[in-house]
Parts: structure tokens; sequence; C-alpha cells
């Protein structure tokens, strides 16, 4: 199988693999109990906790919570907003995943004034729109650092310079599961203003079903999920070792230097895309992924492709990717403009550290025969 949809989830390595296993198995005790020191059960959150520190430079380690990924991390941040401000103004982009998205909308159902932020042609955050927004009524902002779809990035240090001047009580969310392991991340410089920052493993060759949500120091987060107590209070539930020792171990080999070839190995798909058929590269010349490429084919079913090709041995994403069974175009492309039925051709190749150049070119070959073939 060539896999070329690190977008929608990653491959874990041996060292993920076995740390998982261990905590499965040898070390399987419960971190909550009082023998955790002696079994080694508290190891797993400890090193996920200042791994997390490392690779966000952020001030501590007791900043994170860790959650069953990132669904949980988005939905946290709006119930714990609902239960301490109940009513305001909510920001969020055009362009949101569904589990920021929809929370939100069961926000203004309950009475918040929900307002989404423009996208431009390409997919970014028109800040003159969002300026306009912001104001001192504002409760939380929240937008996205890379967008699933299009790999577009956000610019979260700017944002957030917006969001203090103007609405200086909000808290100011972003939704940093596609940027975390791919893009350098700095919580005490650029990305200073940021309260609260959502992740999750399985996108940076993690385990599946953990994640979490960093939370700046000073600000207070109800819990979503109540019970016996873990995660300081704020997060109840037997801690998952097994998978935080994966996190730990996969953001232990996150190396943002290897996305400069996958940055190269993207571009020349693009150019060879371009030479196959009248194909529509969507967000090409603004800030990106380096690892996400998403086009469009005209008069193309996106979904029938992928499907295609999938039975042809290669994996790559359409538009609906992340919505199980669904057969809408992805929303980002509709939020920026594109046509509904350029959107309902779009597929999606993301590339991992380990995509081969030849991998690529397999892929180029089948799409041209189903290109000729339809
Ligand atoms: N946000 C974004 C931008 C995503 O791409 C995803 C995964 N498709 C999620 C949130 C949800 O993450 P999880 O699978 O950890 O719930």
């Amino acid at each position: 199988m060539i896999y070329l949809d690190n977008n929608a989830t990653t491959q874990a390595s041996e060292s993920v693999l076995s740390a998982v296993v261990k905590y499965m198995s040898k070390c399987f005790s419960n971190a909550s109990a009082t023998t955790a020191a002696f079994t080694g059960a508290d190891v797993p959150r400890r090193n996920a906790a200042s791994q997390m520190a490392k690779i966000l430079n952020a001030e501590e380690p007791e900043t994170f919570f860790f959650t069953s990924g990132a669904t949980e991390a988005n939905n946290w941040v709006f119930a714990s907003i609902a239960s301490t401000v109940r009513t305001g103004t909510i920001l969020i982009s055009s362009i949101e995943h569904p589990s920021v998205r929809e929370p939100a909308e069961r926000l203004a159902r309950q009475g918040f004034n929900l307002q989404l932020v423009p996208v431009d042609s390409h997919g970014v955050v028109c800040l003159e729109a969002l300026g306009r927004l912001l104001s001192p009524d504002v409760v939380l902002v929240s937008i996205m650092a890379a967008n699933n779809e299009t790999g577009v990035l956000q610019s979260i240090g700017e944002i957030g310079e917006l969001v203090r001047d103007k609405a200086p009580t909000a808290l100011f969310h972003t939704d940093a599961t596609q940027a975390v392991g791919k893009i350098a991340i700095d919580l005490q410089k650029e990305w200073k203003e940021v309260d609260l920052l959502s992740f999750s493993a399985h996108k940076f060759n993690g385990p599946k079903g953990v994640g979490g949500l960093y939370c700046r120091p000073g600000i207070d987060l109800t819990p979503l999920l109540v019970g016996g107590g873990q995660e300081q209070g704020a997060r109840s539930g037997t801690t998952n070792t097994p998978g935080l020792a994966g996190l730990a171990a996969a953001v232990d080999e996150i190396e943002l230097t290897a996305f400069g070839e996958v940055r190269q190995k993207r571009d020349y798909l693009e150019q060879q895309l371009l030479k196959l058929a009248p194909i529509l590269i969507h967000s090409v010349g603004v800030p990106r992924l380096p690892n996400t490429c998403c086009f469009s084919l005209p008069e193309c079913s996106g979904d029938d492709l992928v499907t295609e090709l999938a039975a042809q041995g290669v994996i790559v994403g359409s538009g609906s990717a992340c919505s199980s069974g669904s057969q809408e175009p992805a929303q980002t492309l509709l939020a920026m403009g594109v046509d509904y039925q350029v959107a309902l051709g779009s597929i999606r190749v993301s590339l991992g550290p380990k995509t081969s150049v030849e991998e690529l070119d397999f892929f180029l070959d089948r799409l041209k025969e189903n290109l000729m073939s339809s």
C-alpha cells in the first residue's frame, strides 16, 4: 500500500509501538494508585507533559491536560466557556474542523453570539474582518493553526496580538492538530498570546485516542469529564498510560528539519500534476504545511477517484476524509468560495517524512490512467 493520507492519520514507529506495549503489559498499573511511583505507572504522563512542553516551548509541563484527542480538547474549550461566562460573542474562522464548529454552533443555540471570521480565496483568515469583529464583548476566539484540507497556515502570532489588543479579556484558542510535529511552534515567543491549544498524537505518528489541551497558567478550565478527579481534577478518567507513553515516544522522534525535504517532494508532485491535466491546486502561494497538496480535477468526483485509487493500492484523501461516510465536498473549499462542483472534485495528498519520490510517481501514474479511462 502507498500511503499518502498523513493528515488523516499516521503510522507509529517501532519505538512508539514498544512504548505502548510496555505500558499495556509489563507496566500496566494504574497511574492514580498510591503505588504508582513504585510500579512506574506515573512515568508516561510526566514524560508526555515534558515532551509536549519541549516541542511547543511552553513554560512548564503542568500546563498540559491529556484527553482522548483533539475532538475532546476542542469540545472542552467551548464547554468550559459556556459554564464560566454564560453569554458573550464567540469568533471562529469559517474553515474550522467540525470539532470546533459544532460545539460553537451548540453555544450559539444556547444564546451566545457566534460570528464566523471569513477567509480569502486562498483560505487565509481575513485579519481586517477579524479586527472589525473583535470587541470587549468577545469571550473566545478560536482559529485553527493549519487547515486539515489545504494545509494553509494562519498567522497565529499576529492574530493573538490582535485579540489581545481589541478583546483583552477574551480567551484565544488554536486547534493546532495539524500543525504540531510539522512546523515550529513557540508558545513563549511568536505564539505567546495563545491561551489554549489542542493537539492529537495520531497526527504525529503517535497512537490514536490520545491528545490534549495546553492551557496557559492562570486560566481556569471547567472540567468536561468529572469523576475520579484525574489530571489534577481537570479531566477524570483512568490515565491512558500506554497512549501517553506512545505520545511521548512520538514527540521524541519529531524532526522538523525533515519537512524541508517533504516540501521539495510536495512541490515536485504539484509540478507533475500540472503536466497531467487542467488541475487546480488550491492555496498555492500562501504559507502552507510542507506536506499538503489539495487539488481539484475538472468534472470529476473526488470521492470516486479516491475509492478507485484505493482499490489500486494508493491511499489519498478526499474532501470528506475526516467525516466518515459524508459525500459533501470539503467545507474549507466552499468557505474559500470554490465552486461546489470544483470542490466535489477535490483530492488531498498529504505526505509523511518517509514518503518517497517513487511513491509519488506511482500515484501520478495511477492518476493518469484513471483520468485517461474516464
Ligand atoms: N482538528 C483538526 C484540524 C483535525 O484535522 C482533526 C482530525 N481530523 C481533529 C481536530 C480531531 O482530532 P482527533 O482525531 O484527535 O479527535
